[in-house]
């Protein structure tokens, strides 16, 4: 008998684990899992350390430390013009990742629906089975990933308790226009449906589109909780604090299951956010060219190696055609790219609910140096002389 209880035992191990061990046997260039390979910024260590230094090292308020709350409601004012409590309606948390986890545990009871895009962040499922709740997808196809509106209408019923809606989106990069987020809003208002917005890369944004963030939608303040963290805008992925946040009684649930999660995050880290929130906005115009720039770099060296990049709108990936290479499926490929080639990028069927539809495209991330970028170039290379 396995001592494993039956609501872990199907989950088997996450793909970004799983691909960077592959990465790191072969000596493959790690452009799978998201992270990037370069310093963190001199103010954001700077910051850590004085906190530590100043012995903020004891547990933080189990809802966080207000300084932080305060820093970041002024930052959803300066970014999306909405007025927030920092104290009835921000929570922080460990990562985007426990916002995410604490959100579905607090608000979806078992039974209930809860619709999600696919390709779709490996942890939302997760949560919502072991919430008890029974996830219903969405899918967006390549090479527009667009949204059909009777489809996407017709995944609501009464059982809808939640939709979450990751924009910029991972894997795909697409951006979701106004009409769609409309659509959205709409459609939440009409079922009583609650919103968990993913907007981790709400700053990586290219070609002068917009992020929305769909609290600012009519009539959806009440009922969105707003997620962000600051390891994709500050190159801290390793920091985990994140945040969410949401009106007093959507707050008040993902609170209580966050207080026996993990109380609180890093009180030090949490500090130290305060003067990462509180950049000016040349902070993140920066960013975006800077981002800009990479993503540039790696379309021109997946082009230049016969690949088929779908040129991303925001995030630091790219996906990529491979239906007509030739492979069994993306893992195939994926294996043989790491390692024989000796560049590692994502299988996305990791990220469907039926594999079939992800078997025709990989992930390749672009949140890595130059030099890292121009070696996985060389590489590539290998794939045209065969
Ligand atoms: N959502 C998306 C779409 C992500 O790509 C990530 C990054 N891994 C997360 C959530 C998790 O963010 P964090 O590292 O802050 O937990
Ligand atoms: N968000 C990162 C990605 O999509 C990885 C997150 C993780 O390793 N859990 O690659």
């Amino acid at each position: 008998m396995s001592y494993m209880a039956q609501r872990v035992a199907g989950f088997g191990t996450t793909i970004f684990s799983e691909m960077t061990a592959l990465a790191n046997e072969h000596q493959a260039i790690n452009l799978g899992q998201g992270f990037p390979d370069f310093a963190a910024p001199d103010f954001m260590k700077k910051a850590a350390v004085a906190a530590i230094q100043a012995d903020i090292n004891q547990y933080a308020p189990a809802n966080g430390r207000p300084a932080l709350r305060q820093a970041i409601a002024q930052k959803v004012a300066n970014f999306y013009g909405l007025q927030v409590d920092p104290d009835a309606e921000i929570t922080i948390l460990h990562g985007a990742t426990e916002a995410i986890f604490a959100t579905v545990m607090g608000l979806v009871n078992p039974g209930d629906e809860v619709i999600v895009f696919e390709p779709f962040y490996d942890s939302y499922v997760p949560a919502i089975q072991m919430a008890g709740g029974i996830p219903r997808f969405y899918t967006l196809r390549p090479p527009d990933w667009h949204i059909d509106e009777m489809a996407l209408a017709a995944l609501f019923s009464d059982k809808t308790k939640l939709i979450i809606v990751n924009t910029p989106h991972n894997p795909t990069g697409k951006v979701f226009n106004e009409a769609e987020l409309e659509l959205i809003a709409d459609l939440c208002q009409k079922h009583d449906v609650l919103a968990l917005t993913d907007e981790v890369y709400e700053h990586i944004v290219f070609d002068g589109q917009q992020h929305l963030s769909l609290a600012t939608f009519p009539g959806m303040a009440q009922r969105t909780v707003m997620v962000s963290s600051l390891g994709k805008t500050f190159s801290v992925t390793g920091w985990k604090v994140g945040w969410a946040v949401a009106p007093p009684e959507l707050s008040r649930a993902i609170f209580r299951a966050h207080q026996f999660m993990t109380f609180c995050g890093a009180a030090p880290l949490q500090e130290a956010a305060v003067t990462a929130v509180s950049q000016p906005k040349d902070f993140y115009t920066k960013l975006t060219q800077f981002y800009t720039h990479k993503r540039d770099l790696l379309i021109d060296a997946l082009k230049s190696a016969g690949l088929s990049p779908i040129v991303p709108s925001g995030t630091y990936f790219v996906m990529v055609d491979i239906s007509r290479l030739g492979f069994a499926n993306d893992v195939a490929f994926c294996r043989f790219l790491t390692t024989e080639i000796g560049v590692a990028a994502i299988p996305p069927s990791a990220f469907y609910h039926t594999p079939a539809d992800g078997a025709g495209l990989a992930r390749f991330a672009f949140c890595k140096e130059e030099k890292t970028l121009a070696e996985a170039a060389k590489r590539l290379q290998r794939l045209r002389t065969g």
